[in-house]
């Protein structure tokens, strides 16, 4: 039986068609997406969703309709996942670590390693930085017994792209479920900003706000220069490392818009996270929950429940059997739970 899956419940935006489509190569089953992203600004495919179709139905063996730029309706069969040597293209800024993150699952569970060169953008706004997936969410992964490993070979930053990650996937014979009650102690904290064909004073004004506002040491600022032929591009990361988890926080330079404010950005969202007692930030929260989800179980405390987080756990839902409860605890952080 197809499953049907409407890309306008909750977020409305790309990740419901992600989502659907790991758990799609991943169970075997055939969809019908409809409505893709109706609610975004431009709906439909663009070329880092149309990627992501592309990868999930060339390691797979899927057949597809519907697959091109602008499209909101999609049938998607899958055969059986094969692992090997892939290069996806997406061709503009597009993410890179998006594009991963929906064949990922489905990898790890193939009978053979994967080795996956992925090319577009690698910082992009909206999305997590191939630096969050690297130090915050694949080291999760590894504890519920995942062998990835990652590269960045190039930068890329919208909108000239040209970014270039590897990943090397080993299959797992099984996830293990992980249960995170707290983050733990502090074990490093520090402030990054990369820059690439743009004037260091950029990213010398970025750290500087994270010094006064964070109270933090030279040390812990690191300004990161970038050839110029991966430019121009800039992207403020602030680590905090904890002995349970890893968060990584982000702020891009916008044209129109003053270093400050997007270093000021970045530092009240380290600031909000700092103040609650939760292991997980907003981000990881809405990520864990298909790995979670194909574990069998896991649970974690996270500052905030999303609407992405929310549609995320309806789509896994609608192809597990499983269930994901979240509950405020009375200091404010919210509980979530799948079994
Ligand atoms: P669209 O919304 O245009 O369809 P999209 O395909 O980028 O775009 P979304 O549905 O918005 O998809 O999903 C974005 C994903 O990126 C979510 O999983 C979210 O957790 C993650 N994300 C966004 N910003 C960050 C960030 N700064 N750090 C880590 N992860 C992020």
């Amino acid at each position: 039986m197809t499953i049907q899956i409407d890309g306008s419940q909750g977020e409305g935006g790309g990740q419901i068609l992600r989502t659907a489509l790991s758990l799609a190569i991943i169970t075997g089953q055939a969809i019908q997406i409809k409505n893709i992203r109706a609610k975004r600004k431009t709906p439909g495919l663009m070329r880092q969703h149309l990627t992501a179709v592309n990868a999930a139905a060339a390691i797979s063996g899927a057949e597809v309709k519907g697959a091109q730029v602008g499209s909101t309706e999609l049938s998607f069969n899958p055969d059986k996942v094969q692992g090997g040597d892939y290069n996806f293209n997406i061709g503009t800024a597009g993410s890179c670590t998006l594009v991963l993150q929906t064949v990922l699952p489905a990898l790890l569970m193939a009978d053979q390693e994967s080795r996956l060169v992925i090319t577009g953008g690698t910082h992009n706004t909206m999305c997590p930085p191939f630096h969050f997936l690297q130090r915050a969410f694949i080291p999760l992964l590894k504890r519920m017994g995942v062998q990835v490993d990652l590269q960045l070979n190039r930068f890329g930053f919208y909108p000239a792209g040209g970014g270039e990650i590897t990943a090397t996937i080993k299959p797992s014979t099984r996830l293990m479920p992980l249960h995170l009650e707290g983050r733990g102690e502090r074990v490093n904290a520090y402030a990054e900003s990369y820059f690439a064909a743009l004037p260091a004073h950029i990213a010398e004004r970025e750290l500087a706000v994270v010094k006064q506002k964070l109270s933090w040491s030279d040390e812990q600022l690191l300004l990161r220069e970038i050839n110029r032929n991966q430019g121009p591009g800039n992207v403020l990361l602030i680590t905090l490392e904890h002995k349970q988890v890893t968060e990584v926080f982000t702020g891009f330079a916008e044209r129109g818009v003053a270093v400050e404010v997007v270093a000021k950005g970045a530092v009240a969202k380290v600031q909000k996270y700092l103040t609650s007692n939760a292991a997980v930030d907003t981000y990881l929260a809405d990520q864990l929950l298909l790995p979670m989800a194909l574990a069998g179980g896991g649970s974690f405390t996270t500052t905030e429940w999303s609407l992405h987080a929310d549609t995320n756990a309806e789509v896994i839902k609608q192809f597990l059997p499983i269930k994901i409860h979240h509950d405020i605890e009375e200091n404010g952080t919210i509980r979530v739970r799948i079994v």
